[in-house]
């Protein structure tokens, strides 16, 4: 998506470690006039899907999916991170390795807001290694519901998660993906013909 790729080449900032910050659009000041954008890209790219409920993980997911939510007219559903399970009934709940944190966070959805009957549109901010989507994923599954597609806003597509999803066959539509990038600010986006 060339206006996320342009903002991502104005204002991304490549750190050490293979990490790309996005603090002033993306992941701390927000611009909602952007994520408007990237929700009508997906309601175009999963059109025809009878996706009922957006689902995404706290924190950076979360702002995004409302807006993605509001497109698509339906509820959103967060994960939450959680100091410690109490395995009870009540929860689905699931472990992810942190990319950018790097420790291993409990997740839970209350069954409540999760079940057999819900069609879900998973959203995230990044895709890196995939833990935190495989995560989500297990989470789906545990609550009988169907994944009808993955949107990602940035996929770092020289990082195995994009590879490891697609090879599952899940419809994932990341709207920037980047194969390449250094801490000179050099970064090269994968053509997407779409
Ligand atoms: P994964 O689980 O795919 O390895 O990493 C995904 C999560 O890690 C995302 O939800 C995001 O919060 C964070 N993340 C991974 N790589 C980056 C990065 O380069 N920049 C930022 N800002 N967050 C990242």
């Amino acid at each position: 998506m060339k206006v996320l790729e342009d903002r991502i080449r104005k204002d991304g900032i490549v750190r050490a470690g293979n990490v790309l910050k996005v603090d002033s659009f993306l992941n701390h000041q927000l611009d909602a006039d952007l994520f408007e954008e990237m929700a009508m890209e997906w309601k175009r790219l999963f059109a025809g899907k009878p996706i009922n409920k957006i689902l995404t993980i706290e924190t950076s997911g979360i702002a995004i999916a409302v807006v993605v939510a509001r497109e698509f007219n339906v509820p959103v559903v967060f994960a939450k991170k959680a100091k410690s399970i109490n395995l009870d009934d009540d929860n689905y709940t699931t472990k992810i390795q942190s990319f950018t944190h790097n420790k291993v966070f409990d997740v839970i959805v209350s069954k409540k807001y999760l079940g057999p009957e819900d069609h879900v549109l998973i959203i995230d901010d990044f895709l890196a290694n995939g833990c935190a989507l495989m995560g989500l994923l297990d989470l789906v599954k545990d609550s009988g519901a169907t994944v009808e597609g993955i949107g990602i806003a940035i996929e770092k597509g020289f990082q195995r998660g994009g590879a490891l999803i697609r090879e599952k066959g899940y419809q994932l539509e990341s709207l920037a993906i980047i194969d390449a990038m250094s801490e000179d600010g050099t970064i090269v986006f994968r053509e997407q013909n779409r």
